[in-house]
């Protein structure tokens, strides 16, 4: 897609650290790491996010993820976030989905929950009726 930044790393215009990539799938330091090792997943044809997304490429990037996760894990790295966001009121910066391979460990100074429990109480029976999947 004309001017989407990871479309231009695909390319190869926009330089990248890449730690893996196949005929489908890349992945690439964030050069604005969370913390060290901080990993951008993307699938290497331009999609928006989780709406547009190939049942069978949504896969694969996932299992990428895990890829990479076992290969850092064996490179000293034990624990991790994996986020994806869909839609800007979710915080989604570049409009070609991505996921965030994020490695953490006990001092990095990240409490990702701490932003996310704001005390919210439902009405669960409501939003059950409302969101069940039958
Ligand atoms: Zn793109």
């Amino acid at each position: 897609m004309e001017g989407c930044i990871f479309c231009r790393i695909v390319k190869g215009e926009i330089p990248s650290h890449t730690v893996y990539e196949d005929n489908e799938v890349k992945a690439f330091f964030d050069i604005a790491p969370a913390t060290p090792g901080h990993t951008l997943i993307i699938p290497k044809k331009h999609y928006e996010n989780i709406f547009d997304m190939p049942e069978e490429l949504l896969l694969k990037t996932t299992s990428t993820a895990k890829k990479l996760a076992h290969h850092y894990k064996e490179k000293g790295y034990g624990a991790f976030n994996i986020i994806q966001s869909s839609g800007k009121e979710a915080n989604q910066d570049v409009m070609h989905f991505h996921m965030h391979l994020v490695p953490r460990h006990d001092k990095d100074g990240l409490d990702l929950w701490k932003s996310m429990k704001k005390g919210v109480k439902p009405d669960f029976e409501a939003l059950k009726e409302k969101l069940k999947l039958e």
